[in-house]
């Protein structure tokens, strides 16, 4: 369970305290407040607080005294005219602080993005929880043939059992260690920050992460893809959720140009230009390289269809 009744207590506290205020307020953004969305098996994402709304960006863009909004479709409209020629500055006047529980091995990828205000649970100075992910059995897949980054075929059977025993004891015994380890009865206790050492990459850690919607939705665009991994793709997905209710205009405009969007280069626009005039281009009149052709034809058929 990601909460326990005390933490869920401290939530219901925090959302039945409600005060006037001045400021923009996204009723979409309100109602996840403080809320966590459960995401892998010990894991959430809860929004603490946020700055501005879809106004607030057509208020940058015009820099202007009031809320900016000049009428619905017009700011929509303003909206996707930013995202389309990258004018990304009014999407930073917005912020959003995010409470993130999350294994290790997931806080390495996520941390990677340097634009964000981060403070993480300190395990110098806190014991860890004994909470380890361990994937759902149909999580479990082989090693790709085709991609080094990635999963082929699941594991199946005798081999899904095995891993997922050797997940578990293998996490209990280093905790079990860690534990002794720090242990004081009847001895000195190896300081926190040493025995951490011993933890496993799968062990859950927190942290605050306070990031702008711009880079934000550049890590979105990195993390919901397809080929990022799933245990981050999964927390990627959970925050689209929360954006889409918080900037409702900017997430439509950054699901239409960037998440369903594609960036072609100028060799293969001109053999788009070929193709829509008659010409049965192939990989060899191109120009194009095998890998550069098997991406260019990807983007032209679509996503794969479940079950080919
Ligand atoms: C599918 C996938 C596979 C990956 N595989 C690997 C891997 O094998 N090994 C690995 O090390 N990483 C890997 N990464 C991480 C990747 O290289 C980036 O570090 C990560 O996605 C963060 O992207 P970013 O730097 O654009 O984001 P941010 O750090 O948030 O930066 C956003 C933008 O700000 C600008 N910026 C930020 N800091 C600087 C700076 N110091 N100098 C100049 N410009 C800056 C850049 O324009 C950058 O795009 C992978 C990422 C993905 C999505």
């Amino acid at each position: 369970m990601p909460l326990t009744p005390e933490q869920q207590a401290e939530i219901e506290n925090q959302r039945s305290t409600t005060r006037e205020t001045l400021r923009a307020v996204s009723e979409g953004m309100e109602r996840h407040l403080y809320t966590a969305i459960p995401v892998l098996d010990h894991g959430f994402v809860r929004v603490i607080d946020y700055m501005g709304d879809d106004a607030a960006i057509c208020q940058a863009a015009r820099v202007s005294y009031g809320k900016g909004t000049k009428s619905v479709s017009n700011d929509e409209g303003l909206i996707r005219y930013l995202m389309r020629h990258w004018h990304s500055t009014p999407f930073e006047m917005c912020e959003i602080k995010l409470h993130v529980k999350l294994p290790v091995f997931v806080a390495r990828q996520w941390i990677r993005h340097r634009t964000a205000n981060v403070n993480e649970y300190s395990a110098r100075y806190s014991i860890l929880d004994r909470e380890f992910y361990i994937p759902e059995r149909d999580a479990l897949a082989a090693q790709s043939r085709t991609n080094n980054q990635g999963r082929g075929a699941a594991l199946e059977g005798e081999e899904a059992d095995r891993v997922l025993r050797i997940l578990r004891d293998d996490a209990m015994r280093c905790y079990d260690h860690y534990e002794e380890m720090i242990g004081e009865d009847g001895q000195q206790g190896l300081a926190r920050e040493l025995a951490r050492m011993n933890l496993p990459a799968n062990i859950y850690t927190q942290w605050y992460w306070k990031v702008d919607l711009h880079n934000l939705l550049h890590f979105l665009r990195l993390r919901a893809d397809a080929h990022a991994q799933y245990e981050i793709r999964v927390y990627a997905d959970a925050i689209c959720d929360v954006v889409a209710d918080w900037v409702p205009f900017a997430f439509r405009a950054f699901e239409d140009y960037r998440m369903g969007g594609a960036t072609l280069s100028a060799t293969a626009l001109d053999c788009l230009r070929r193709m829509l005039k008659g010409e049965a281009v192939t990989q060899e009149t191109s120009g194009m390289s095998k890998g550069e052709w098997r991406e260019f034809e990807g983007i032209l058929n679509g996503p794969a269809q479940p079950g080919s």
